[in-house]
């Protein structure tokens, strides 16, 4: 558990505010994605405000991670921010904002990463790169996808009659 996203609130006690900037390892986040990997320091800024006898803290955390494009594998290295609001009680302690940046690293995590908007992804039949090679096999010629739209006639039921023994 790393301890710079905890924040003493005597500040925000005296003061009504208190700006946060802060900095930890990514390890300090093993399973907020799941896929992909934090890469780098994870930062965290913004200002605790007093209001109405609580801790309400505003900012974003930022850092860069590695996914695989979605279409073709590559790696790719992006940069990320997630926005983050949060309130404790003001005299409950020093504030601790870890699981609210994890939060916010898995609500930010994209459900689909493309090197490009225009991808062309793996060949179908020989997993080749599309970006970088066209190994002349049509586009989507292996795709196996059999479209839906059947008719349900194809599955009539079976009405042979049971020959009955007498
Ligand atoms: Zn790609
Ligand atoms: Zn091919």
């Amino acid at each position: 558990m790393s301890a710079e996203f905890i924040f003493p609130l005597t500040e925000v006690k005296e003061n009504g505010r208190l700006s946060v900037s802060a900095a930890t390892e990514a390890s300090a986040f093993p399973d907020a994605l799941s896929e992909g990997a934090l890469e780098g320091p994870v930062a965290l800024e913004g200002v605790i405000l007093a209001v109405d006898g609580e801790a309400a803290f505003t900012g974003a955390a930022r850092g860069r991670w590695k996914f695989e494009c979605t279409r073709c594998l590559e790696p790719l290295e992006l940069a990320w921010s997630a926005p983050i609001e949060a309130m404790a009680p003001i005299d409950g302690g020093p504030m601790d904002l870890t699981d609210e940046v994890r939060q916010s690293i898995a609500l930010a995590q994209p459900m689909k990463v493309l090197c490009a908007p225009d991808c062309k992804g793996l060949c179908a039949v020989c997993r080749t790169n599309r970006n970088k090679k066209n190994c002349g096999h049509p586009e989507g010629s292996a795709d196996g996808g059999v479209s839906g739209g059947g008719s349900p006639r194809s599955r009539r039921p079976r009405l042979t009659p049971r020959p009955q023994k007498g």
